[in-house]
């Protein structure tokens, strides 16, 4: 039994989940418990979905969750907040105006152009495009401090050209171990993502390789999400899970309460 610490709801402009029917379906699945995190994109990079949410109103329908389901498991709260290298300070006061559980940043922006669509490696190779993305992501951990882990740190290897055929760890570690040891410097962890087996890659985010490297640094703290955007795919995948983190060296994951880390045996 785990905890998924990373899902989307209706709080967020690509989910149209009912928070509810999330936490149906983790006690389907046994879940310890879960964690929302709605997407919190300050200045998100194309126009028309507004990536932010009414945070008044997302803490009044979890925490009337929380209670609904106070004997049956337990919810927390989180967001996902979109990490660039000027919102530093947005997210300082951010995260402190609500009691947060948990802070997720990942990088969903690489110089205004969103990873995801195709624009972002016309011209170019897949290995350049990653290179060019790891390289963001480290810049945007040293500029924005407010956040608990980093969310699918090689997620973009899901959108190239041709996948995961220009990527290894090998390809990037330089630019990897200085993401992963500055992490572990400043008491931040990673997690492990189930969506990269959802989207077919045949690994989950980020890559074996990657987890055995943080570890081999010493990096402990790693969350489970499954990144749902609808309610059968909470959990996704889990049941590969502790073979994944036992394999990379771990002996357990961990959960966010009231932005503390809580350690559980695998
Ligand atoms: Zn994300
Ligand atoms: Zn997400």
């Amino acid at each position: 039994m785990l905890s998924d610490c990373h899902m989307h709801t209706q709080f967020s402009p690509d989910s149209e989940a009912d928070p509810e029917a999330m936490i149906e379906s983790a006690i389907a699945k046994n879940l310890d418990a879960v964690c929302f995190t709605d997407h919190e994109d300050k200045d998100y990079a194309s126009e028309g979905n507004k990536w932010t949410f009414d945070v008044d109103q997302y803490f009044d329908r979890m925490k009337d969750l929380q209670e609904k389901y106070r004997l049956k498991i337990p919810v927390r709260i989180g967001v996902e907040i979109g990490l660039q290298p000027h919102l530093g300070e947005y997210y300082r006061d951010y995260v402190r105006q609500k009691p947060f559980d948990f802070v997720i940043g990942s990088v969903h922006v690489v110089k205004s152009m969103d990873p995801y669509y195709k624009e972002f490696y016309e011209g170019r190779s897949d290995a350049d495009a990653y290179e060019e993305t790891f390289a963001e992501t480290y810049e945007n951990i040293r500029r924005v401090e407010d956040f608990d882990v980093l969310g699918h740190l090689d997620y973009v290897t899901r959108y190239g050209m041709h996948k995961e055929e220009e990527y290894s760890y090998r390809r990037f570690a330089d630019i990897i171990d200085e993401i992963l040891r500055y992490l572990i410097g400043h008491g931040k962890g990673i997690e492990l993502n189930t969506a990269g087996l959802k989207y077919g890659l045949p690994y989950a985010h980020p890559h074996k390789d990657v987890l055995r490297r943080y570890r081999e640094l010493g990096g402990e703290i790693i969350t489970v999400g499954a990144d749902a955007h609808k309610p059968e795919h909470v959990a996704y995948d889990f049941h590969k899970v502790p073979e994944i983190l036992k394999s990379c060296g771990f002996r357990y994951y961990t959960e966010f309460v009231q932005r503390k880390a809580v350690f559980k045996n695998l």
